[in-house]
């Protein structure tokens, strides 16, 4: 679970020195070539460790969309990529893989300079995972059929599933790389266009995806990227006409807009994967208490708790908080130690702004007047002022009405509530309005067995945390949202069935 720490870059350069050098590329990409904003308007992108400028780039507006979107869609009716037999673009598919991951250590520093997650956990979890989705993904292509129906001798009656369009994925900044690679290869996959709009907070590697799919053999204007902010660029985009899907990752507050852009607009499916508030229960019946406490510690401090399914609701069985906390405390202690994110030592980098590190701590100061105990951290690390960082925070004491328990904080900060018996445990897990992921710690197969029954979430972990494969779907229930990433159902959810029905 602990990074391990094999993560030198592989040139001589330390990764420092290579960051030096690093080209930045802040331009859209469209139709296979990178192009400035229409209006030249540009916005910085920050290094959150040291808060200096990393470079400018495009500032897209709805003109920048058009041009990307008509560009898609040109590319879609060409049917180079679209009507691409299987294979031939599972071939692209996958040499497209090869060459990201020859460029492995140029992606892990972009991610790392532009949002601060450590080096060693792009190079151990970000990069190979993104890997393993757009493989995964490239493998299913030929594996997606339609059905025959049964009907009478005299009909022929089938389902085709064919790509929908032009596909607008909108994501976040916490995995920009990871995320970015579960929304574009299943829309590649099914053969649709993309037109690709990153976070403003961490927009450089999507260049990089870019430019090396059409070196893979990726016909041009079929992966755009236009870069700008979100109530710009990324309105303008879920706003168009011509586009046929919105594939979002990010808050429930901007994801229930997109489901309003797509009404006002030409109604275009939307899929939505959002925040959470994710219940880790511990049964006092828990096997290992030491182990709880790891998954417990990773499960919430882990890419500085900037984490969807974050297991930040932490429900003890009475009698074990006690030793529960110093567990925690320990594990928060040795294995998530803030630190400069360059290092490969360091398992804990700043958060992803100035500005969300302030909304983190005035969290936590709503904990503190909200009555909780604040156990560990609560503050910025000494001698780290520079950077955005926050210290591994625990808050014991919480109740679940208060807002530190029912509001994602999307930071270091773990809330540990008490709960009097399972049935207590389930009863606090559930009242959420967010289902993504849910985790429960016991010996008791009838408690594991009714809690994954019960618990209304979408991914439930029994005796591990924010585990799985690329079969096993991810997605939420609730205001968590309701699109499902990675499994074959979410390349199915980029098309749309047409039924066929001959009579002979
Ligand atoms: P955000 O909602 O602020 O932004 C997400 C994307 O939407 C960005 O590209 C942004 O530019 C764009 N956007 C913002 N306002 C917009 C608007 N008015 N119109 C169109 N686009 C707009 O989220 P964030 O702060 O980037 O990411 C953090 C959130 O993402 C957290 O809530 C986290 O839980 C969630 N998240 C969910 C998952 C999941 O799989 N469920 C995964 C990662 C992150």
């Amino acid at each position: 679970m602990s990074i391990a720490v094999n993560a030198a870059p592989k040139t001589s350069l330390d990764w420092h020195q290579w960051a030096e050098r690093l080209h930045l590329e802040g331009r859209h990409f469209i139709d296979g070539q990178f192009v400035h904003a229409k209006g030249s308007g540009v916005f910085p992108t920050v290094n959150p460790a040291n808060q200096q400028i990393l470079t400018q780039v495009a500032r897209g507006q709805s003109a920048d969309v058009d041009t990307a979107v008509q560009a898609a869609r040109v590319a879609f009716q060409k049917g180079a990529w679209s009507r691409m037999a299987p294979r031939a673009r599972m071939a692209v598919m996958l040499r497209w893989a090869e060459l990201i991951e020859k460029h492995s250590d140029e992606f892990a520093l972009l991610d790392t300079l532009d949002m601060g997650k450590p080096i060693s956990e792009m190079l151990q979890v970000d990069i190979p995972l993104g890997l393993l989705c757009l493989r995964f993904t490239a493998e299913c292509i030929d594996k997606l059929s339609g059905r025959v129906g049964a009907t009478p001798s005299h009909v022929l009656s089938y389902v085709l599933h064919q790509p929908l369009g032009v596909v607008a994925c909108i994501v976040p900044w916490n995995y920009p790389f990871l995320m970015t690679l579960w929304k574009i290869a299943p829309a590649l996959a099914a053969g649709n266009s993309v037109v690709l709009k990153p976070a403003e907070q961490a927009p450089l590697s999507a260049a990089l995806l870019a430019r090396l799919f059409v070196e893979a053999g990726g016909p041009p204007g079929v992966f755009n990227v236009v870069q700008g902010l979100g109530e710009e660029c990324g309105k303008a985009l879920a706003l168009h006409m011509d586009v046929d899907k919105i594939a979002f990752t990010g808050s429930g507050e901007v994801g229930k807009l997109m489901q309003i852009y797509a009404g006002q607009s030409n109604m275009k499916k939307v899929t939505t994967e959002c925040g959470g508030k994710s219940p880790h229960v511990v049964m006092a019946d828990v096997k290992d208490l030491d182990l709880a406490a790891t998954w417990a510690a990773m499960g919430v401090f882990g890419n500085q708790g900037e984490v969807c399914c974050a297991g930040s609701r932490l429900i003890v069985e009475r009698g074990i908080e006690k030793e529960f906390v110093e567990a925690l405390r320990r594990k928060a202690h040795a294995l998530h130690q803030p630190g400069d994110p360059l290092d490969p030592l360091t398992q804990m980098g700043p958060l992803v702004t100035r500005e969300h590190q302030q909304r983190v701590l005035g969290y936590i100061d709503i904990a503190r007047k909200e009555g909780a105990q604040c156990e560990l951290g609560g503050d910025v690390p000494q001698g780290m002022e520079a950077g955005a960082y926050v210290s591994p925070t625990i808050f014991s004491q919480v109740n679940n009405s208060m807002r530190v328990a029912q509001e994602e904080i999307f930071g270091p900060v773990a809330c540990v509530m008490v709960a009097d018996d399972f049935d207590d445990a389930l009863r606090i897990a559930n009242n959420s309005r967010f289902g993504l992921a849910a985790g429960i710690w016991t010996r008791d197969v009838d408690k594991a067995l009714r809690f994954a029954r019960d618990v209304e979430c979408g991914m439930v972990y029994v005796n591990s945390y924010m585990d799985g494969d690329m079969q096993m779907p991810f997605g939420g229930w609730k205001e968590s949202g309701n699109g499902r990433d990675k499994c074959m159902e979410a390349i199915v959810s980029y098309t749309q069935s047409k039924g066929v029905w001959i009579t002979l």
